[in-house]
């Protein structure tokens, strides 16, 4: 059994999280994040730029969650991901102060385990020094968050489950959600660049041989598409023995008769292809139920001189306007909600996470993403996305009055009358 005892004190780490939270994040364009890694890119200008950016985007969002309502605070699953922020914001600082000229920078670290002796099994503390490479730490913290997602989504069924729902709270909830969200896809894409550029040996990833890190300076966007397609329709297959077919166009009026390419994560752009290949897939099949002829789910692929765009339609039935934005709350199915307990295979749908999570994927470099519905007939999903890798910048929240206001202002009435049904007595309206 260990007990890891950290140099910091938990007194010591509010002041550090008031200390970074004043400092505004650092948005980061694409082609940074590409020169960042390219040739001359080197491991220590990585480690000087993280070691000030990431305590300064963890203690952001830590303020924000600390405004969260005291009941969902208290909540088992809030507080693990509380913690997990504490530890890696402690973890990290623990390089603040240390040398980038060394070759790998690292730092001791003491941890007390509970051992037993041998032959008499009596219990003693043993206290041993180690040090961690600032790599290591950050590949430590990466798999530390790997759950957040599904741990915060546990906690609001927890706070729900005790408390029920009121519209300020869920309406802060999703606020809070879309920054918090957004913020750990951020941390993670510079995590990740870390990582993948000094983690091995060699600077290139086997895997993906071309990328820098995790960006695609040139990424084939049919292939993702094709990719998200075949994977959807795995899925697809399983659940209703059919699937729908893939149309498929491209039209790049930048350079004709050229496939599309641009500078992009593929593994953002499949994530959010794969969100609406899964819904679009079920809209049709719940339509033409057992029927064997399902029309087929059509995307083209658009470049111009300003955006990219992808655009999923389907004949899947529609949803009415009304109803379009709330497609975008966390948490709204209108699938059974699958089972928690892994024995299943992945579902098709139910968790009501794909079109927010994947809406803030297209935000994330400056992109959107939207739905318009044709009620009767069909969905046209629509991701946005900046052609051009100097206007891909990060977009990220940053911890200040507005945010905070945002918590705390008590929501008034509507500035807008509620329209009320039918006028009970037209007799009424005659006299004016
Ligand atoms: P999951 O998180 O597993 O994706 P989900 O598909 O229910 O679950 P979302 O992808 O966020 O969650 O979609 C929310 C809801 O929006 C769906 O349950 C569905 O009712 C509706 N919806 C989304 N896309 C379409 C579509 N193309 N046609 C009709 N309804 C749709
Ligand atoms: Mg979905």
């Amino acid at each position: 059994m260990r007990f890891l005892r950290f140099l910091r004190s938990s007194v010591s780490i509010g002041k550090d999280i008031d200390y970074y939270s004043k400092f505004s994040p650092s948005p980061l364009s694409m082609k940074q994040f590409l020169d960042f890694g390219s040739e001359n890119a080197c491991e220590k200008t990585s480690f000087t730029f993280l070691r000030q950016e990431l305590p300064v985007r963890l203690a952001n969002i830590m303020k924000e969650i600390n405004l969260l309502p005291d009941n969902l605070l208290r909540t088992p699953s809030v507080r693990l991901v509380q913690s997990w922020y504490v530890q890696s914001l402690q973890e990290i600082l623990e390089f603040k102060d240390k040398n980038a000229d060394n070759e790998k920078v690292t730092y001791e670290y003491v941890f007390i385990s509970l051992d037993f002796t041998f032959p008499h099994n009596s219990p003693c503390l043993t206290q041993h020094v180690s040090s961690i490479s600032f790599t290591d730490a950050v590949i430590k913290i990466r798999n530390r968050h790997n759950d957040v997602i599904p741990t915060m989504a546990q906690g609001l069924v927890e706070y729900k489950e005790a408390h029920g729902t009121d519209p300020v709270v869920s309406q802060n909830v999703q606020y809070f959600l879309d920054r918090f969200y957004m913020s750990r896809i951020s941390i993670r894409m510079l995590l990740n660049q870390h990582t993948l550029l000094f983690g091995g040996k060699v600077k290139v990833n086997p895997a993906h041989p071309k990328q820098i890190g995790s960006i695609d300076p040139h990424c084939r966007v049919s292939e993702v598409v094709k990719d998200a397609y075949e994977n959807a329709r795995n899925l697809c297959d399983r659940y209703y023995m059919n699937s729908p077919e893939l149309l498929l166009e491209e039209y790049n009026v930048k350079d004709k008769g050229k496939p599309i390419t641009m500078v992009y994560v593929p593994s953002h752009l499949y994530h959010m292809v794969f969100e609406l290949f899964k819904n679009a897939m079920r809209a049709t099949m719940e339509l033409y139920g057992d029927t064997m002829d399902h029309p087929p789910v059509r995307v083209q692929v658009g470049l111009g001189t300003e955006d990219l765009t992808v655009k999923v339609s389907d004949r899947g039935g529609g949803v009415p306007l009304r109803k379009i934005d709330r497609l975008f709350t966390y948490t709204y199915s209108t699938a059974p909600r699958p089972s928690i307990d892994g024995s299943r295979a992945a579902p098709l749908a139910g968790y009501g996470y794909g079109l927010p999570i994947s809406r803030l994927y297209a935000r994330y470099f400056q992109g959107d993403l939207k739905l318009y519905s044709l009620e009767g007939y069909g969905t046209d999903a629509v991701i946005y996305i900046r052609a051009l890798s100097t206007e891909s910048i990060e977009r990220l929240p940053v911890y200040n009055k507005s945010a905070w206001k945002h918590y705390k202002t008590i929501h008034e009435a509507d500035d807008w009358c509620v329209p009320s049904r039918e006028p009970k007595d037209m007799t009424t309206f005659r006299r004016f």
